[in-house]
């Protein structure tokens, strides 16, 4: 059985949001990441889009731009978009919400962006309801899951397969954690959606 990621539920407590963008007459996915950029990955993932001509909307920590200006820089140079995703990766839900939308503008002084996403995934209703005003707030609709220790790498690969539909979100990290999945996973997920008719957008 298919079980749709996120669940219906969850997806209601943050009316407006995108969690999926298909576009009429077309066949479209957004691949996204999370967490960089840092210089370990992040560089790796920039030349890997590059040989297949695909942009990426890139979802960065504000003191990871702050240590790595050049990253950033690259990152944009090269055609991508970014997005905010805090100062410091905080979870809403353990986090005061002046502290939460405090860390969230520091961030903007790094990260120049219309575009939020929370790390982990959630965040409180007041929240969500204050960063919409400034923020488009882009959930997904696919999680590889590349970050965890219990998947494989050929499992994250298969979330993208058994999951992406017309109009996706898809999440990778540029992070450490996520590096041996992510690097298997990601070009077999590119040369999969391309095969599959996908075309690549930014949000
Ligand atoms: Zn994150």
């Amino acid at each position: 059985m298919l079980i749709e990621q996120p669940p219906f539920i969850y997806r209601m407590l943050f009316p407006g949001a995108v969690w999926r963008k298909p576009v009429e007459g077309e066949k479209t996915v957004y691949l996204t990441f999370d967490d960089g950029p840092i210089p370990e990955i992040t560089p790796w993932v920039l030349d890997l889009l590059d040989k297949y001509d695909v942009k990426a909307t890139f979802f960065c920590v504000g003191d990871n731009v702050r240590k790595y200006p050049e990253i950033y820089k690259t990152i944009l140079d090269r055609g991508h978009k970014v997005g905010n995703h805090t100062f410091n990766h905080i979870q809403g839900i353990k986090t005061f919400s002046k502290k939460y939308l405090e860390n969230t503008m520091l961030a903007t002084k790094h990260i120049d962006s219309d575009l939020f996403r929370p790390p982990h995934g959630h965040m409180r209703i007041g929240q969500y309801f204050t960063l919409r005003k400034y923020y488009k707030i882009i959930m997904w609709d696919v999680v590889t899951r590349d970050y965890s220790k219990l998947m494989t790498p050929e499992k994250v690969f298969n979330n993208v397969k058994k999951y992406t539909r017309d109009g996706s979100v898809i999440v990778f990290h540029d992070s450490i954690k996520s590096e041996t999945n992510m690097k298997y996973a990601l070009p077999r997920s590119i040369e999969w959606l391309k095969k599959q008719g996908y075309t690549f957008k930014l949000l």
